[in-house]
């Protein structure tokens, strides 16, 4: 039997102009994420979108992967067949001995949007409720109250026959919300930013301020394998590692210790708007959470946003670490980010750090680093990494 997934989107912003920019950004991330499993043909119709894979096989692990695709609400797996009601009873009576060998009552939900079709919605609920009834005898119809509904939606294409939807990721698709910078480390915070501003329609590049030998090259692969399992959701991912000791030594020689965090948070804020601006994105993202450390105080973030001179996403300002977690195990990135490598060297962590730190003596502490020379050294080595999900 020939089975199919139907996509719905988000019925809100299927608005006017945006509709068919928001359904074609859709399909290509639907294309993109199904590419590894198998060959699918995706095509969309009166905002429902059609995905079917070419070998019936493809069908469980298309389905797994679709809930990652932002901009989906629901998906359901269906079974296809021609717009013949003898043939939809037929389908249904097999497709369905499964799902409803598990439950005693059920109802039968129809939707004709295909007019041309000769039977009204209430006439094919009735018919199909006499079939399932008739090869299910231990069932029961219940229309207020079913354990099971079972849907029979006659559209452009085809007959579908189905059990229910299950719930999308959500959100709007990657590439409808514009560009920006994640600054991404190894820990547990930055890549559950990222997928934040993802799911709302942000194309990700990400930054990864290196600083070898402090850290080490497993360090650095530890970022690449977070950016990897990002790509389940934001699609492709080119990180931009950048050489960073050179910069946190002078900050180390030339700026007072209790300012090391906080200058060099500036750095990075810097070169990362500076490829922000080549790289045509709008915004930085970074995982900083108010208060969870000296240089995530209302006074330090200041100081640090003031460097940025660009918008700058924290989607993570207001959350509990608990709450972070929480979604860094639903997006699978947990269990890397605590691999014990760290990202920034202790080396460079002053013992006393400032928590209200004043931008006039923070610009004074930092006076003798040679600013411009040291942010176009760090550009000028950066190594570029194309990232792609495994599979
Ligand atoms: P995370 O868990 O994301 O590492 P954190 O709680 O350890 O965050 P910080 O180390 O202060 O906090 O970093 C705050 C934010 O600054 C990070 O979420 C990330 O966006 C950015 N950041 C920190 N270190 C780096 C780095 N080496 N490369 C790129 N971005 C970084
Ligand atoms: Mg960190």
């Amino acid at each position: 039997m020939k089975e199919i997934l139907l996509a719905k989107c988000g019925e809100l912003v299927l608005k006017g102009l945006n509709r068919g920019l928001f359904e074609r950004a859709v399909m290509d991330n639907i294309k993109r994420r199904l590419a590894p499993i198998g060959q699918f043909s995706v095509r969309s119709a009166q905002s429902t979108i059609y995905i079917e894979p070419h070998n019936n096989d493809d069908i469980e692990e298309g389905l797994t992967a679709l809930q990652d695709v932002f901009g989906i609400v629901s998906i359901s797996r269906a079974a296809v067949c021609r717009k013949d009601i003898k043939e939809i009873l037929e389908t249904a009576g097999q497709y369905l001995t499964k799902p409803l060998s598990d439950v005693q009552t059920f109802k039968v939900e129809a939707k004709r949007s295909d007019k041309q079709f000769p039977l009204t919605s209430p006439e094919i609920m009735n018919e199909a409720g006499g079939k399932l009834l008739s090869v299910n005898p231990h069932l029961k119809v219940d229309v207020h109250n079913p354990q099971l509904t079972v849907y029979i939606e006659i559209r452009d294409f085809g007959a579908y026959i189905h059990a229910g939807r299950i719930p999308g990721a959500g959100g709007m698709p990657i590439g409808t919300g514009g560009k920006a910078v994640l600054l991404l480390s190894g820990g547990i915070d930055s890549p559950v930013a990222g997928y934040m501003m993802a799911k709302r329609g942000i194309e990700l590049t990400a930054v990864h301020f290196f600083s070898h030998p402090y850290t080490s090259e497993r360090a650095k692969e530890k970022v690449l394998e977070l950016g990897r399992k990002m790509c389940r959701y934001c699609g492709r991912l080119n990180v931009f590692v950048v050489p960073f000791t050179h910069i946190q030594e002078e900050i180390k020689r030339c700026c007072n210790e209790e300012y090391f965090t906080i200058i060099m948070r500036r750095y990075m804020m810097k070169i990362a708007a500076q490829i922000a601006q080549n790289e045509g994105a709008q915004a930085l993202i970074t995982g900083e959470s108010l208060g969870q450390v000296a240089s995530q105080t209302i006074g330090a973030l200041s100081v640090t946003n003031e460097a940025a001179g660009m918008l700058v996403f924290r989607p993570l300002i207001g959350m509990d670490k608990e709450e972070i977690i929480t979604v860094s195990r639903k997006i699978d990135t947990f269990e890397t980010s605590i691999l014990p490598y760290e990202d920034c060297c202790t080396v460079f962590t002053p013992r006393h750090p400032r928590t209200k730190p004043i931008l006039s003596h923070v610009l004074r502490a930092s006076e003798k680093l040679n600013e411009e020379e040291l942010i176009n050294e760090a550009l000028d080595g950066i190594e570029t990494i194309g990232l792609k999900l495994n599979n």
